[in-house]
């Protein structure tokens, strides 16, 4: 007999038990209320429902933003066996999933080598800043064994890149004809070219978030950062392996 789980976003919002895998979820699915992709613990309602809002207006979230990256990936494709860069990638995108949802998280997307993540929506946590660091520090450790596993040798060169930035986000459906239920604004900018800024093996964060962790990662070395498409300079602190190894 297999158990139910409900979702917990509607749960912790609306105290509304939505059943999505067990028995009892049949029903629901029958409505169209389903496991979401994005966290196995919520249902796609907050979505759905979402999408009805977002036609009178835009929502406006306090959210912390993690872009990740897979470092080499591309470089490699042209020379590795296919079966092997698979491997690679999908041990990627599990230990990607696996954090992120640990820490109350959802990923977005995954596109191509790279991953976008947002915490505080749906599931809203207080600490959901010092949360999308601790899932790039976890990322950044699970992935050390990364390379080994995929039968690679020492000197190709594979690391994973991650920028975090925290702010005010637009979380919503865009466009028409093809409709992306997603994060938008200057926040998933920022967040995405500071992670390519990010050398392999590093964690950049923004001052913004550093203001938030800074108790539990003090003395943090900085970088002050030209970045495309960003006006003036950004100064990036950096977790580096040195920080997060001995933790
Ligand atoms: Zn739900």
């Amino acid at each position: 007999m297999k158990t139910t789980t409900f979702c917990r976003g509607c749960w912790e919002q609306l105290r509304m038990p939505i059943a999505i895998r067990g028995p009892i979820s049949v029903p629901y699915r029958a409505f169209g209320i389903q496991r979401s992709q994005m966290h196995p613990n919520l249902c796609t309602m907050g979505e759905t429902k979402f999408k009805q809002v977002m036609k009178q207006k835009q929502i406006e979230i306090d959210t912390a933003v993690l872009f990740a990256d897979l470092r080499g990936y591309t470089r490699l494709s042209q020379t590795l066996d296919p079966s092997r860069m698979n491997e690679l990638l999908h041990g990627f995108y599990d230990r990607c999933s696996n954090a992120v949802w640990k820490y109350d998280g959802i990923i977005n997307k995954f596109i191509g080598d790279a991953v976008l993540a947002i915490f505080n929506f749906p599931l809203m946590r207080a600490d959901h800043v010092l949360n999308a660091v601790r899932t790039a520090v976890e990322l950044q450790r699970q992935c050390a064994g990364l390379k080994e596993e995929a039968g690679l040798d020492a000197e190709q060169d594979v690391g994973i890149g991650i920028g975090v930035h925290a702010g005010i986000s637009r979380m919503g459906e865009v466009g028409n004809a093809f409709k992306d239920f997603t994060a938008i604004g200057p926040v998933v900018n920022l967040a995405s070219r500071l992670q390519t800024a990010a050398q392999a093996g590093e964690i950049l964060i923004t001052p913004e978030v550093h203001d938030k962790v800074k108790d539990h990662w003090p003395d943090l070395p900085s970088r002050s950062l030209v970045l495309k498409g960003i006006e003036g300079t950004v100064t990036g602190y950096v977790i580096g392996k040195e920080v997060y190894a001995q933790e």
